[in-house]
Protein backbone atom coordinates (compact mmCIF):
# COMPACT_ATOMS: atom_id res chain seq x y z
CA UNK A 1 0.00 0.00 0.00
CA UNK A 2 1.48 3.46 -0.77
CA UNK A 3 2.37 5.64 1.92
CA UNK A 4 1.64 9.83 1.38
CA UNK A 5 3.23 12.28 2.97
CA UNK A 6 0.80 15.46 4.24
CA UNK A 7 2.49 18.85 5.45
CA UNK A 8 -0.10 20.14 7.81
CA UNK A 9 0.17 24.13 8.43
CA UNK A 10 -1.91 26.81 9.90
CA UNK A 11 -2.56 30.10 7.95
CA UNK A 12 -1.27 33.38 9.28
CA UNK A 13 -1.07 31.75 12.31
CA UNK A 14 -0.47 33.82 14.92
CA UNK A 15 -3.23 36.53 13.69
CA UNK A 16 -5.69 33.07 13.40
CA UNK A 17 -5.05 32.55 17.11
CA UNK A 18 -5.90 35.72 18.17
CA UNK A 19 -9.06 36.18 15.87
CA UNK A 20 -9.73 32.03 17.17
CA UNK A 21 -10.57 33.59 20.71
CA UNK A 22 -11.90 36.68 19.74
CA UNK A 23 -14.95 36.62 17.43
CA UNK A 24 -14.94 39.99 17.09
CA UNK A 25 -11.94 40.20 15.14
CA UNK A 26 -13.50 37.48 12.63
CA UNK A 27 -13.77 38.82 8.96
CA UNK A 28 -11.23 42.02 10.23
CA UNK A 29 -7.84 42.72 9.10
CA UNK A 30 -5.33 41.84 11.76
CA UNK A 31 -1.60 42.22 12.49
CA UNK A 32 0.73 40.65 15.27
CA UNK A 33 3.73 43.25 16.22
CA UNK A 34 6.71 41.11 16.98
CA UNK A 35 8.57 41.56 20.70
CA UNK A 36 8.45 45.06 21.92
CA UNK A 37 6.19 46.02 19.15
CA UNK A 38 8.53 46.43 16.64
CA UNK A 39 7.44 44.66 13.22
CA UNK A 40 4.66 43.30 11.65
CA UNK A 41 4.95 39.68 11.91
CA UNK A 42 1.74 38.52 11.48
CA UNK A 43 -1.09 39.14 8.92
CA UNK A 44 -4.60 37.97 8.66
CA UNK A 45 -6.33 37.38 5.09
CA UNK A 46 -7.77 40.38 5.31
CA UNK A 47 -4.54 42.59 6.17
CA UNK A 48 -2.87 40.67 3.53
CA UNK A 49 -5.70 41.76 1.00
CA UNK A 50 -4.92 45.37 2.35
CA UNK A 51 -0.87 44.89 1.37
CA UNK A 52 0.07 45.56 4.20
CA UNK A 53 3.86 43.85 4.02
CA UNK A 54 5.14 41.38 6.45
CA UNK A 55 8.14 42.87 8.51
CA UNK A 56 7.35 47.06 8.26
CA UNK A 57 8.23 48.58 11.43
CA UNK A 58 5.19 49.44 13.33
CA UNK A 59 6.00 53.00 14.09
CA UNK A 60 6.50 53.11 9.66
CA UNK A 61 2.55 51.46 9.60
CA UNK A 62 0.73 52.92 12.06
CA UNK A 63 -1.19 55.70 10.40
CA UNK A 64 -1.78 53.33 7.57
CA UNK A 65 -3.07 50.86 10.03
CA UNK A 66 -4.80 53.40 11.74
CA UNK A 67 -6.76 54.51 8.16
CA UNK A 68 -7.67 50.88 7.51
CA UNK A 69 -9.17 50.38 10.73
CA UNK A 70 -6.69 46.92 10.99
CA UNK A 71 -6.96 45.67 14.87
CA UNK A 72 -3.13 45.18 16.38
CA UNK A 73 -1.83 42.89 18.67
CA UNK A 74 1.41 42.63 20.26
CA UNK A 75 2.89 38.86 20.09
CA UNK A 76 1.51 36.64 22.76
CA UNK A 77 3.71 33.80 22.19
CA UNK A 78 1.95 31.81 25.78
CA UNK A 79 -1.05 31.50 23.68
CA UNK A 80 -0.17 30.74 20.11
CA UNK A 81 2.11 27.91 21.90
CA UNK A 82 -0.82 26.65 23.60
CA UNK A 83 -3.15 26.66 20.64
CA UNK A 84 -0.29 24.98 18.38
CA UNK A 85 -0.30 22.09 21.32
CA UNK A 86 -3.91 21.58 20.89
CA UNK A 87 -3.67 21.72 17.08
CA UNK A 88 -1.06 19.19 17.33
CA UNK A 89 -2.59 17.14 19.57
CA UNK A 90 -5.85 16.82 17.11
CA UNK A 91 -3.32 15.96 13.79
CA UNK A 92 -1.62 13.71 16.05
CA UNK A 93 -5.38 11.93 16.23
CA UNK A 94 -5.52 11.94 12.28
CA UNK A 95 -2.17 10.20 11.19
CA UNK A 96 -0.35 7.37 11.85
CA UNK A 97 2.79 9.07 12.54
CA UNK A 98 3.31 12.64 12.89
CA UNK A 99 6.32 15.07 12.62
CA UNK A 100 6.00 18.52 14.79
CA UNK A 101 8.03 20.48 12.36
CA UNK A 102 7.30 24.02 13.86
CA UNK A 103 5.17 25.86 15.98
CA UNK A 104 2.41 25.80 13.09
CA UNK A 105 3.59 23.40 10.64
CA UNK A 106 3.60 19.24 11.12
CA UNK A 107 4.61 16.50 8.80
CA UNK A 108 2.33 13.34 8.83
CA UNK A 109 2.23 10.28 7.13
CA UNK A 110 -0.66 7.57 6.22
CA UNK A 111 -1.64 5.23 4.13
CA UNK A 112 -3.34 5.36 0.60
CA UNK A 113 -6.69 3.93 1.04
CA UNK A 114 -7.89 1.57 -1.39
CA UNK A 115 -9.75 4.52 -3.45
CA UNK A 116 -6.23 6.52 -3.53
CA UNK A 117 -8.22 9.29 -2.40
CA UNK A 118 -7.22 11.56 0.52
CA UNK A 119 -9.16 14.39 -0.11
CA UNK A 120 -11.73 13.49 1.60
CA UNK A 121 -9.56 12.42 4.52
CA UNK A 122 -8.15 16.18 4.33
CA UNK A 123 -11.47 17.90 3.52
CA UNK A 124 -12.19 16.41 7.32
CA UNK A 125 -9.52 16.98 9.00
CA UNK A 126 -9.54 20.80 7.76
CA UNK A 127 -13.38 21.14 9.14
CA UNK A 128 -12.73 19.14 12.50
CA UNK A 129 -9.45 21.84 13.29
CA UNK A 130 -11.46 24.67 11.95
CA UNK A 131 -14.75 23.49 14.39
CA UNK A 132 -12.43 23.02 17.27
CA UNK A 133 -9.83 25.32 17.78
CA UNK A 134 -11.08 28.11 15.32
CA UNK A 135 -7.84 27.60 13.20
CA UNK A 136 -8.07 27.49 9.53
CA UNK A 137 -5.33 25.03 7.90
CA UNK A 138 -4.00 23.91 4.29
CA UNK A 139 -3.03 20.40 3.95
CA UNK A 140 -0.59 19.54 1.00
CA UNK A 141 -0.39 16.37 0.14
CA UNK A 142 2.79 14.58 -1.73
CA UNK A 143 4.80 10.96 -1.91
CA UNK A 144 7.65 12.30 0.17
CA UNK A 145 8.14 15.25 2.79
CA UNK A 146 9.56 17.47 -0.42
CA UNK A 147 6.29 16.81 -2.29
CA UNK A 148 4.49 17.93 0.64
CA UNK A 149 5.98 20.73 1.01
CA UNK A 150 5.52 22.33 -2.40
CA UNK A 151 1.66 20.68 -2.39
CA UNK A 152 1.30 22.60 0.82
CA UNK A 153 2.34 26.10 -1.11
CA UNK A 154 -0.13 24.93 -4.32
CA UNK A 155 -3.05 24.42 -1.81
CA UNK A 156 -2.89 27.82 -0.10
CA UNK A 157 -1.63 29.45 -3.26
CA UNK A 158 -4.23 28.55 -5.29
CA UNK A 159 -7.90 29.57 -4.46
CA UNK A 160 -9.58 26.36 -6.26
CA UNK A 161 -7.84 24.47 -4.22
CA UNK A 162 -9.45 25.40 -0.76
CA UNK A 163 -6.37 24.96 1.12
CA UNK A 164 -6.15 20.85 0.24
CA UNK A 165 -4.26 19.83 -3.03
CA UNK A 166 -2.39 16.93 -3.55
CA UNK A 167 0.62 16.36 -5.53
CA UNK A 168 0.69 12.63 -6.30
CA UNK A 169 -2.99 12.72 -7.75
CA UNK A 170 -3.33 15.65 -9.66
CA UNK A 171 -4.43 15.93 -13.22
CA UNK A 172 -0.95 17.40 -14.59
CA UNK A 173 2.04 17.65 -11.73
CA UNK A 174 4.49 19.18 -14.54
CA UNK A 175 2.49 22.42 -15.12
CA UNK A 176 2.00 22.90 -11.39
CA UNK A 177 5.85 22.52 -10.48
CA UNK A 178 6.69 25.04 -13.11
CA UNK A 179 4.19 27.54 -11.22
CA UNK A 180 6.83 27.12 -7.99
CA UNK A 181 10.24 29.18 -8.04
CA UNK A 182 13.51 27.47 -7.67
CA UNK A 183 13.89 30.19 -4.44
CA UNK A 184 10.57 28.73 -3.01
CA UNK A 185 11.17 25.63 -2.96
CA UNK A 186 12.15 23.64 0.10
CA UNK A 187 15.79 23.14 1.04
CA UNK A 188 17.47 25.07 -1.41
CA UNK A 189 19.26 28.05 0.06
CA UNK A 190 19.71 31.63 -1.68
CA UNK A 191 23.09 30.62 -3.27
CA UNK A 192 21.97 27.33 -4.26
CA UNK A 193 18.78 28.95 -6.32
CA UNK A 194 21.38 31.07 -7.68
CA UNK A 195 23.60 28.53 -9.32
CA UNK A 196 20.25 26.66 -10.71
CA UNK A 197 19.18 29.85 -12.23
CA UNK A 198 22.73 30.27 -13.96
CA UNK A 199 22.23 26.60 -15.12
CA UNK A 200 18.25 27.85 -16.61
CA UNK A 201 16.74 25.92 -14.07
CA UNK A 202 14.06 28.61 -12.53
CA UNK A 203 11.15 25.76 -11.13
CA UNK A 204 10.51 22.87 -8.86
CA UNK A 205 9.76 20.73 -12.54
CA UNK A 206 13.57 22.14 -13.58
CA UNK A 207 15.31 21.18 -10.56
CA UNK A 208 13.39 17.63 -10.79
CA UNK A 209 14.55 16.70 -13.77
CA UNK A 210 18.21 18.65 -14.16
CA UNK A 211 21.00 15.67 -14.18
CA UNK A 212 21.80 14.32 -11.09
CA UNK A 213 25.51 14.33 -11.35
CA UNK A 214 25.15 18.06 -11.84
CA UNK A 215 23.29 18.95 -8.93
CA UNK A 216 25.74 16.40 -6.96
CA UNK A 217 28.96 17.97 -7.43
CA UNK A 218 27.52 21.29 -6.25
CA UNK A 219 25.67 20.42 -3.33
CA UNK A 220 26.85 16.79 -2.48
CA UNK A 221 23.65 14.53 -1.14
CA UNK A 222 21.73 16.64 0.52
CA UNK A 223 20.66 18.41 -2.79
CA UNK A 224 20.64 14.81 -4.43
CA UNK A 225 18.25 14.21 -1.70
CA UNK A 226 16.01 16.69 -2.55
CA UNK A 227 15.80 16.22 -5.97
CA UNK A 228 14.90 12.58 -4.95
CA UNK A 229 11.70 13.70 -2.66
CA UNK A 230 10.92 16.01 -5.68
CA UNK A 231 10.52 12.63 -7.97
CA UNK A 232 8.19 11.28 -4.94
CA UNK A 233 11.08 9.05 -3.53
CA UNK A 234 10.93 9.45 -0.10
CA UNK A 235 14.37 9.70 1.47
CA UNK A 236 13.71 12.20 4.39
CA UNK A 237 11.83 9.77 7.71
CA UNK A 238 10.00 11.65 10.19
CA UNK A 239 11.55 12.79 12.95
CA UNK A 240 9.21 11.57 16.08
CA UNK A 241 10.40 12.63 19.16
CA UNK A 242 12.47 15.31 18.81
CA UNK A 243 15.93 14.42 20.81
CA UNK A 244 16.68 16.02 24.78
CA UNK A 245 17.67 19.92 24.57
CA UNK A 246 21.35 20.66 24.83
CA UNK A 247 20.71 24.11 25.56
CA UNK A 248 17.81 26.61 26.99
CA UNK A 249 17.51 30.33 26.10
CA UNK A 250 15.89 33.22 27.67
CA UNK A 251 16.40 36.64 26.20
CA UNK A 252 14.47 39.50 25.50
CA UNK A 253 15.37 42.92 24.20
CA UNK A 254 14.15 45.84 26.65
CA UNK A 255 11.38 48.55 26.24
CA UNK A 256 13.69 51.18 26.43
CA UNK A 257 17.84 50.93 26.86
CA UNK A 258 18.63 50.48 30.73
CA UNK A 259 21.94 51.66 32.27
CA UNK A 260 21.46 51.00 36.01
CA UNK A 261 23.21 48.09 37.51
CA UNK A 262 20.24 47.46 39.60
CA UNK A 263 17.86 47.11 36.59
CA UNK A 264 19.88 44.40 34.81
CA UNK A 265 20.05 42.35 37.85
CA UNK A 266 16.38 42.27 37.74
CA UNK A 267 16.32 41.56 34.35
CA UNK A 268 19.03 38.65 34.47
CA UNK A 269 17.34 37.40 37.42
CA UNK A 270 13.62 37.30 36.00
CA UNK A 271 15.26 35.00 32.70
CA UNK A 272 17.03 32.80 35.32
CA UNK A 273 13.29 32.44 36.66
CA UNK A 274 11.92 31.80 33.48
CA UNK A 275 14.68 29.11 32.07
CA UNK A 276 14.45 27.17 35.58
CA UNK A 277 10.95 26.67 34.83
CA UNK A 278 11.40 25.49 31.24
CA UNK A 279 14.03 23.24 32.53
CA UNK A 280 11.58 21.88 35.00
CA UNK A 281 9.04 21.65 32.39
CA UNK A 282 11.70 19.36 29.96
CA UNK A 283 13.05 17.26 32.93
CA UNK A 284 16.43 18.47 32.50
CA UNK A 285 19.04 20.44 34.92
CA UNK A 286 21.29 22.32 33.84
CA UNK A 287 25.34 21.96 34.71
CA UNK A 288 26.30 25.31 33.93
CA UNK A 289 24.98 28.76 32.81
CA UNK A 290 25.85 31.63 31.04
CA UNK A 291 24.32 35.13 31.34
CA UNK A 292 25.05 38.26 28.73
CA UNK A 293 23.58 41.59 27.56
CA UNK A 294 24.77 44.08 24.90
CA UNK A 295 24.06 47.55 23.61
CA UNK A 296 21.93 48.55 20.42
CA UNK A 297 24.15 47.07 17.10
CA UNK A 298 22.27 50.51 15.56
CA UNK A 299 24.16 53.06 17.23
CA UNK A 300 27.95 53.60 17.82
CA UNK A 301 30.24 52.22 20.19
CA UNK A 302 28.60 48.84 20.17
CA UNK A 303 29.00 46.92 23.53
CA UNK A 304 28.91 43.02 24.03
CA UNK A 305 30.14 40.85 27.09
CA UNK A 306 29.03 37.23 28.65
CA UNK A 307 30.09 35.37 32.07
CA UNK A 308 29.82 31.87 32.28
CA UNK A 309 29.38 29.62 35.95
CA UNK A 310 29.64 25.96 36.20
CA UNK A 311 27.46 24.44 38.96
CA UNK A 312 28.77 21.68 41.48
CA UNK A 313 25.45 20.30 40.73
CA UNK A 314 23.03 20.01 37.82
CA UNK A 315 20.35 21.66 38.87
CA UNK A 316 17.06 23.13 37.73
CA UNK A 317 16.37 24.99 41.69
CA UNK A 318 15.60 28.60 40.87
CA UNK A 319 17.52 29.55 44.09
CA UNK A 320 20.54 27.44 43.05
CA UNK A 321 20.48 29.07 39.95
CA UNK A 322 19.84 32.57 40.32
CA UNK A 323 23.09 32.08 43.48
CA UNK A 324 25.51 31.13 40.59
CA UNK A 325 23.54 33.83 38.09
CA UNK A 326 23.38 37.06 39.83
CA UNK A 327 26.96 37.32 41.15
CA UNK A 328 28.05 37.43 37.32
CA UNK A 329 26.25 40.84 36.46
CA UNK A 330 28.78 42.58 37.95
CA UNK A 331 31.17 41.04 35.35
CA UNK A 332 29.05 41.79 32.51
CA UNK A 333 28.13 45.55 33.53
CA UNK A 334 29.57 48.18 32.38
CA UNK A 335 28.26 52.05 33.50
CA UNK A 336 27.26 54.15 30.60
CA UNK A 337 25.90 52.10 28.52
CA UNK A 338 22.68 51.88 27.14
CA UNK A 339 21.85 48.55 27.45
CA UNK A 340 19.59 47.39 24.69
CA UNK A 341 18.95 43.40 25.50
CA UNK A 342 20.27 40.37 28.10
CA UNK A 343 19.74 36.67 28.29
CA UNK A 344 20.43 33.76 29.91
CA UNK A 345 21.51 30.26 28.07
CA UNK A 346 21.31 27.50 30.68
CA UNK A 347 23.90 24.59 29.35
CA UNK A 348 25.45 21.06 29.53
CA UNK A 349 21.83 20.01 30.15
CA UNK A 350 21.13 16.73 31.51
CA UNK A 351 17.93 14.62 32.55
CA UNK A 352 16.19 14.39 35.66
CA UNK A 353 16.73 10.98 35.73
CA UNK A 354 20.40 11.08 36.04
CA UNK A 355 20.62 12.11 39.96
CA UNK A 356 24.37 13.14 40.54
CA UNK A 357 25.99 13.26 44.15
CA UNK A 358 29.10 15.34 44.10
CA UNK A 359 31.49 14.08 47.26
CA UNK A 360 32.54 17.77 47.75
CA UNK A 361 28.76 19.05 47.98
CA UNK A 362 26.70 16.80 50.81
CA UNK A 363 23.39 17.48 50.33
CA UNK A 364 20.49 14.84 51.75
CA UNK A 365 18.47 13.19 49.74
CA UNK A 366 15.25 14.52 52.16
CA UNK A 367 16.51 18.25 51.48
CA UNK A 368 16.41 17.48 47.63
CA UNK A 369 13.12 16.11 47.98
CA UNK A 370 12.08 19.29 49.95
CA UNK A 371 13.58 21.27 47.01
CA UNK A 372 11.28 19.67 44.58
CA UNK A 373 8.22 19.76 45.99
CA UNK A 374 8.85 23.27 46.59
CA UNK A 375 9.72 24.19 42.78
CA UNK A 376 6.23 21.90 41.66
CA UNK A 377 4.27 23.70 43.93
CA UNK A 378 5.50 27.07 42.54
CA UNK A 379 5.32 26.44 38.90
CA UNK A 380 1.97 25.04 39.89
CA UNK A 381 0.61 27.84 41.40
CA UNK A 382 2.14 30.45 38.63
CA UNK A 383 0.19 27.92 36.22
CA UNK A 384 -2.83 28.13 37.82
CA UNK A 385 -3.24 32.01 38.38
CA UNK A 386 -1.01 33.39 35.80
CA UNK A 387 2.78 34.00 35.89
CA UNK A 388 4.54 35.65 38.69
CA UNK A 389 1.68 35.25 41.15
CA UNK A 390 4.61 33.47 42.71
CA UNK A 391 7.71 35.99 42.20
CA UNK A 392 11.35 36.09 43.75
CA UNK A 393 12.25 39.12 45.23
CA UNK A 394 16.02 39.87 42.67
CA UNK A 395 13.31 40.61 39.74
CA UNK A 396 12.30 43.57 40.49
CA UNK A 397 8.17 45.00 41.65
CA UNK A 398 8.26 48.07 39.72
CA UNK A 399 10.44 47.12 36.72
CA UNK A 400 10.19 49.84 33.58
CA UNK A 401 12.39 47.58 31.44
CA UNK A 402 10.22 44.51 30.81
CA UNK A 403 9.36 44.13 26.62
CA UNK A 404 6.91 46.66 25.44
CA UNK A 405 3.58 44.52 24.79
CA UNK A 406 1.19 47.83 25.04
CA UNK A 407 -1.71 45.70 22.55
CA UNK A 408 -1.55 42.60 24.01
CA UNK A 409 -4.88 40.54 23.14
CA UNK A 410 -7.05 37.97 26.14
CA UNK A 411 -5.20 35.01 26.27
CA UNK A 412 -8.40 33.27 27.61
CA UNK A 413 -6.40 29.29 27.27
CA UNK A 414 -3.96 30.20 29.84
CA UNK A 415 -4.87 33.04 31.63
CA UNK A 416 -7.71 32.42 33.86
CA UNK A 417 -9.05 35.77 34.08
CA UNK A 418 -9.73 36.28 30.34
CA UNK A 419 -11.92 33.37 30.03
CA UNK A 420 -14.98 34.93 28.37
CA UNK A 421 -17.97 35.42 29.83
CA UNK A 422 -20.87 33.83 28.33
CA UNK A 423 -24.28 35.79 28.99
CA UNK A 424 -27.44 33.70 28.49
MG1 LIG B 1 1.87 28.92 8.57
Amino acid sequence: MAIATALIDGNNFYASCEQSLDPALIGRPVVVLSNNDGCIVARSAEARALGIAMGTPYFKARKDLQRNNVVVRSSNYALYADMSQRMMSLLEAHCEELEIYSIDEAFGRLSRPRSDELLPWARRLRTRVRQDLGLPIAIGLGASKGQAKLANRLAKQVVNHAGIFDLSRCDNPDQWLETIAIEDVWGIGRKLSRWCRLRGVTNARQLRDMPSGELRSRSGVVGLRLQQELRGYACLPLELAPGPKQETCVSRSFSHPISSLEELREAIASYVVRAAEKLRKQQQRAAALSIYTRTSPFVPAFYSQAASQKLDLPSNDTAVLLRAALPLVERIFQPHRQLAKAGVLMQHLQSNDILQTHLMVPISEEHQHKRECLMQTVDRLNNRYGRGTIQWAACGIHTTWMMRREQLGPAATTRFKDVPTVHA
